[in-house]
């Protein structure tokens, strides 16, 4: 397999409203997360952390030049993997436990990492061979109704289940934007994780279609508008008919 130098590893797109997308172009679509970050005036949010292969704060030094809040969507090895770089870990509590333990069964490496997720590596050797999520206690739990308060924004706390016990979303009101994790994003959803939850799902996806919408950026695949966010809940509602 090819082999790309670690300073290649992250690519970071800028997008309107001071958000900043940070993701890995040598793991393919499906594996790839979405590092959300966002910059407020007294601290700085990082959505989600990505595989954990390469240092983000090696690579990437001006993350951590500011106070940042990294928050982990869920607990999926592909969003916490890089968690235990950050001084300030935020998390639902319904998975605490697996941040502060991480294993190959619990964060779903086991499932899905492999050579199929690549390519390219990095050159790293061992980083994917003998791949670990590291522990990352949280140094502050988050649930519903809780605010980040980054200063001139504020991003609310929404639980979002479904796919995984703790999945949040974020929304940002002034800006009608939402992070919304793996509970909605333009691609082949997980709802068969081995703590997903079909209704718990159906719910989060009801609620999430009250909220006026106009930006939605997922945990995986390209960014949508709020139009595309109901037609996606409403195809999945028609595939799930017993839950409408
Ligand atoms: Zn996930
Ligand atoms: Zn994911």
């Amino acid at each position: 397999m090819k082999i790309v130098s670690r300073d290649q590893w992250f690519e970071v797109e800028h997008r309107h409203d001071g958000i900043c997308l940070i993701h890995e172009p040598y793991i393919r679509p499906f594996y790839r997360c979405n590092l959300w970050h966002i910059q407020g005036r007294e601290r700085d949010a990082l959505i989600d952390s990505g595989s954990g292969l390469v240092s983000l704060r090696e690579q990437l030094p001006w993350l951590t030049e500011r106070p940042l809040l990294a928050v982990a969507s869920h607990t999926h090895f592909d969003h916490i993997a890089g968690h235990h770089e950050f001084p300030e870990r935020l998390v639902h509590p319904a998975e605490a436990d697996i941040l502060a333990a991480p294993t190959g069964a619990n964060t779903l490496a086991k499932d899905f990492v492999g050579d199929e997720m690549f390519e390219a590596h990095p050159d790293c050797p061992l980083c994917y061979a003998e791949y670990r999520v590291k522990a990352a206690p949280a140094t502050r739990l988050i649930e519903e109704g809780d605010v980040l308060d980054l200063g001139d924004r504020v991003l609310q706390v929404l639980h979002t289940p479904g796919h995984s016990p703790g999945g949040i979303s974020l929304w940002e009101a002034a800006t009608q934007t939402l992070f919304s994790g793996d509970i909605l994003y333009d691609g082949p959803l997980i709802e068969d994780a081995y703590h997903s939850n079909l209704e718990d799902y159906a719910q989060s996806l009801a609620r999430l279609r009250q909220l006026p919408v106009r930006n939605v950026h997922g945990g995986h695949f390209p960014s949508f508008s709020g139009e595309r966010m109901h037609e996606l809940i409403g195809q999945w509602f028609n595939d799930h008919p017993q839950l409408t």
